[in-house]
């Protein structure tokens, strides 16, 4: 093919594994460096069991793969699809999340696109990388790190050119693999600010602020011959002081994650195995799940502390820090594990980046400032909604812990307190709405799977009214309880700690 580049994708893990995947789609000769040297396995269980994953800590945790992705893969690499499902991911439609609440609504063609992937990370993972060595030429170098990047200015802007890097196995010297474009897919963690200081760029601009919370997951089995027990409400919650979910799994493994703010002592101790599983026990959704009776715990507690919202500006007014590079992934923006949403960015961000190669392969300013503006439109947006969601419960949950009523919105002297007044309606229209209103459900869901914007539900005035009306009920409906108080809670963990 003509427009044949040599790339090189840093980091094997999913950003970099799609990068590699759609590049290699459009003709391009791809080096994936993974400096994690990863075992030859011969099934997703030997995997799970066997790969480390120290570069992405992230793979021993819940994940769910949102319908936008489901999709894009459905469409795009339908034998990737194939392989997933023969791997025992499993999908969950909409009919399956509507069944509970809305058994006789019709549902409409559309609903079809509201499908999540299940699996664990893993198993994704080990489908995608035997994906791309069996279906493209891209090769694949295990235990490379790259440790810096090749550059001289580029006659015409001035800018560091990249024109490849430099990589190193087991300590030894550095090498040299040349490219006319480097992804930078090595995650939250990325070294790019260094490697662009150490060519001469500008310093990479950064926002980065705490999500509030950590994570603690834990997976089991279900016993042989037991069936999943039926779900029953929510597949999780936010009880305020603490989120949780229960997350399906393939191979009859499932995960449970917690969620809760690294100030809160008493809820750190869900790191222990003990105080875990009575935490479950403790929770209306888990507790049958967890079941000595139904299931058995197949690892500990994985942690995931410091969490952040996070995204690197490569391109500032129009000018690229270097020519010939570019971030995907986390190592562009990483944001709140809750909503979910890494993998599909990873694969959003990797796919902007081939569109944008496929248009500009021999220009690099022109690459990067059509990849920035399609960023800067549709990933952009993702992170400034989590930071500003973050941001909000931080409040909430520090209001609720100095006594104030959060929602509490009429002052004394009359007025309204909208921030308070914003979470009334949050909690006591559009919560319960999701229950009563398909509608509701159906838009909520859409923009929670990517496949609308972030704005988009608060935009459409037939939503706000169908909310407003529920809201308006509050008083009438009896609350549904999602689990315990705090104080219970902590009386539990602290009889499962002694
Ligand atoms: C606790 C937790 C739960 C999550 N849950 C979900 C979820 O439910 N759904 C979802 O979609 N997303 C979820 N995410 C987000 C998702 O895991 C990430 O968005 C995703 O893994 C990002 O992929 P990546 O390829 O950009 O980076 P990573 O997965 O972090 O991979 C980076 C890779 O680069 C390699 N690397 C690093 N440096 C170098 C180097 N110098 N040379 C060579 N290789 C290098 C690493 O070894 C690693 O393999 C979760 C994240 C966390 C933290």
């Amino acid at each position: 093919m003509s427009n044949s580049k040599q790339v090189v994708v840093v980091g094997g893990s999913v950003a970099g594994l799609f990068s590699a995947l759609l590049l290699s789609r459009e003709g391009h000769r791809v080096k994936l460096v993974e400096k994690e040297a990863l075992e030859e396995c011969d099934s997703p269980v030997e995997a799970f069991e066997k790969w480390d994953r120290r570069g992405a800590p992230q793979t021993r945790h819940s994940h769910a793969f949102l319908a936008r992705l489901h999709n894009e893969i459905k469409a795009r690499e339908p034998k990737l699809y194939a392989a997933l499902l023969e791997a025992g991911a499993e999908t969950i439609p909409f009919t399956e999340m509507t069944r509970e609440f809305f058994p006789d609504e019709e549902l409409l063609p559309e609903d079809d696109e509201i499908t999540l992937l299940a699996c664990r990370r893993m198993t994704f993972d080990w489908v995608l990388r035997r994906h791309i060595s069996a279906e493209t030429d891209t090769e694949i170098l295990s235990g490379v790190q790259v440790v810096g990047l090749e550059a001289h200015p580029d006659a015409e802007t001035g800018l560091p050119r990249v024109t490849g890097v430099r990589v190193s196995r087991d300590q030894s010297d550095p090498l040299t693999l040349e490219a006319d474009l480097v992804v930078d897919a090595t995650g939250r963690n990325t070294r790019l600010a260094h490697w662009l200081e150490d060519i001469g760029a500008d310093p990479l601009e950064q926002e980065s602020e705490s999500c509030g919370i950590f994570y603690c997951s834990r997976f089991y089995r279900l016993l042989p011959g037991v069936e999943a027990p039926t779900m029953e409400g929510p597949i999780g919650a936010d009880l305020g002081y603490m989120k949780y979910a229960i997350f399906m799994g393939d191979s009859g493994i499932f995960s449970i994650t917690l969620a809760a703010s690294p100030d809160d002592d008493a809820l750190r101790q869900l790191r222990k195995p003990a105080v875990f599983d009575a935490a479950a026990r403790n929770l209306p959704t888990t507790s049958r799940w967890v079941d000595s009776a139904v299931s058995e715990p197949v690892t500990d507690v994985s942690t995931f502390a410091n969490l952040k919202n996070t995204y690197r500006y490569f391109v500032r007014e129009g000018q690229p820090l270097a020519l010939g590079l570019f971030p995907v992934g986390d190592a562009l923006m990483h944001q709140n594990p809750l909503a979910g949403r890494g993998c599909t960015m990873a694969w959003l961000s990797a796919q902007l980046l081939s569109e944008a190669f496929a248009k500009h392969p021999e220009d690099p300013i022109a690459f990067a400032r059509a990849l920035d503006a399609e960023v800067i439109r549709q990933v952009h947006p993702w992170y400034q909604t989590m930071r500003d969601q973050d941001r909000s419960a931080g409040e909430l949950l520090r209001e609720e812990q100095s006594g104030t009523d959060p929602y509490g919105f009429q002052r004394e002297d009359g007025s309204i307190d909208p921030k308070a007044y914003m979470r009334s309606m949050l909690k006591d229209g559009l919560m319960p709405a999701l229950r009563e209103d398909i509608t509701v459900l159906r838009a909520f869901l859409r923009v929670f799977n990517l496949l609308d914007a972030p704005g988009d539900l608060m935009a459409r005035p037939d939503l706000m009214q169908k909310v407003l009306a529920v809201w308006q009920k509050r008083e009438q409906r009896v609350p549904i309880s999602f689990g315990p108080q705090r104080a219970e809670m902590v009386s539990t963990l602290e009889a499962a700690q002694s």
